[in-house]
């Protein structure tokens, strides 16, 4: 194989793996944001339904004293059935009892709706704190993860930038330029294998000359659709 156009086949595998860990460590710090903007959504969903827990519990403390209160007038009324000297004012009493009496009735249904909600808000939010604590673990893990991958990622970039100076220091400037060109017009990928005679980029079908002197790998050739640099894989052993 022709020297360069081994060099340059290096050279792109190379870039592609640098493009590769430029745009995870990009897309690392966005992820990291992504998990911690989750958690804190959920850490106020499980701060709003306590607070909607206590709001409950408030309703049913007021309406124990409204029946409280509610009792001793039932009681002073009843203490007065005692004083009173017309059958009028004693009807007049029973009514202010039953009256009172069904205020309380009322009360207590509403404290045993607040009740059975309590229950189910109770349960729901013993599950949402325990799966909040789940996620609390689960996304300090994946931060540091992905904090690690970011270095590791970082880490391997340098290297593979020390060996791509190293690799294009082998190549003459003209290749190389031309290798440039070409990568900033298809989007960092300038050489393309041939497969079947097909350009593995652009995916046209080689002319047969072209095609042949491609499979040699003698020369630098490019593709006549894409403008890509060319070669050809080692022919697949057949059996
Ligand atoms: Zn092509």
């Amino acid at each position: 194989m022709n020297p360069d156009l081994q060099t340059l086949i290096e050279l792109q595998h190379l870039d592609t793996a640098i493009a590769g860990l430029e745009a995870e460590i990009q897309s690392l710090p966005r992820k990291i944001a992504e998990v911690e903007s989750q958690l804190s959504e959920h850490i106020q969903a499980v701060e709003a339904s306590k607070k909607h827990l206590a709001e409950n519990q408030r309703g049913r403390r007021k309406r124990e004293i409204e029946i409280a209160a509610l009792r001793d007038k039932i009681s002073h009324y009843k203490d007065q059935t005692f004083q009173v000297k017309t059958n009028e004012q004693y009807k007049a009493l029973l009514h202010e009892v039953e009256f009172h009496e069904a205020a309380i009735r009322k009360l207590e249904d509403e404290m045993l709706v607040e009740m059975i909600d309590s229950e189910a808000m109770e349960k729901q939010l013993r599950e949402a704190e325990r799966s909040l604590a789940e996620e609390r673990t689960r996304t300090e893990r994946d931060i540091a993860a992905a904090r690690q991958r970011q270095q590791q990622d970082e880490s391997e970039l340098k290297e593979a930038q020390t060996r791509r100076a190293e690799i294009q220091g082998r190549l003459a400037a003209p290749v190389y330029e031309t290798y440039e060109r070409i990568a900033r017009f298809r989007k960092g990928l300038a050489v393309s294998e041939v497969r079947d005679g097909t350009c593995g980029a652009c995916h046209v079908r080689l002319r047969p000359q072209a095609y042949a002197e491609v499979r040699t790998n003698a020369h630098i050739a490019v593709c006549e659709s894409c403008a890509r640099i060319l070669y050809s894989a080692p022919e697949p052993v057949t059996e």
